[in-house]
């Protein structure tokens, strides 16, 4: 199956569909320690890019993740919505001149995380959506030798495990920071949602 943006319908349905599935336990994370609008807030980014799936997908990536990263920027809004906004845009600017492979896709995903750490001024260990997209794009910064079912296999387990490392976190980033220690306990919202999405587009790959 050749990695081209025709997937993107597959793609985007299937991460719009897990993040309804798990709408209200997220909703309820966002409430715990947010102003629970973290599921409205991308579910508004996700639409639009469901209406726009059929013409994403006859774009190359450069022109595709550009187009998406606009979209998900004036539609998401919140904390959320430039920094998914930003991955996309960074995806893109990283991916010109590149044919995209398991090694260029690690590169160009570690640009992308590495602009939300710029824009969020967040780093690893601070409770946001970066303690699943860096770990992530570690492992597959290591991984650009192992074979594709190992690297599907092993994505969603550093996902999860790095989702489930922002429970016993302390915020310092965003609405959650507020509540200091009583942050402590909670999974981070982007983090859960995060991790839903990097499992739905690796349940796609892997078919
Ligand atoms: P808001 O916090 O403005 O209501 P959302 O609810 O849509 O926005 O998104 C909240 C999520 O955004 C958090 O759960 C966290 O993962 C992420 N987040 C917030 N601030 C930052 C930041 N500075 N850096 C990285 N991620 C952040
Ligand atoms: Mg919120």
């Amino acid at each position: 199956m050749p990695l081209t943006p025709a997937l993107l319908p597959r793609l985007i349905e299937a991460v719009a569909n897990a993040i309804a599935s798990n709408a209200e336990e997220v909703t309820a994370l966002d409430q715990a320690i947010g102003d629970g609008d973290h599921v409205i807030n991308l579910q508004r980014g996700l639409n639009a890019l469901m209406a726009q799936r059929e013409e994403l997908s006859q774009l190359d990536w450069v022109t595709a993740w550009q187009k998406m990263g606009m979209i998900l920027m004036s539609t998401i809004g919140g904390a959320s919505g430039s920094l998914f906004g930003t991955l996309f845009v960074t995806m893109s600017k990283a991916a010109r001149d590149q044919s995209i492979n398991q090694q260029t896709f690690a590169m160009i995903f570690k640009a992308g995380v590495e602009s939300v750490k710029q824009r969020g001024k967040a780093d690893a260990g601070e409770k946001t959506m970066l303690d699943v997209l860096i770990p992530v794009a570690d492992y597959l910064q290591t991984a650009i030798a192992v074979s594709l079912p190992e690297l599907l296999e092993t994505v969603p387990k550093v996902a999860i495990a790095g989702m489930e490392s922002t429970r016993d976190m302390l915020a310092t980033k965003g609405r959650a920071s507020y509540l200091e220690e009583r942050s402590l306990g909670h999974i981070d919202a982007g983090a859960r949602t995060s991790q839903l999405m990097i499992c739905a587009i690796v349940a796609v790959l892997a078919e």
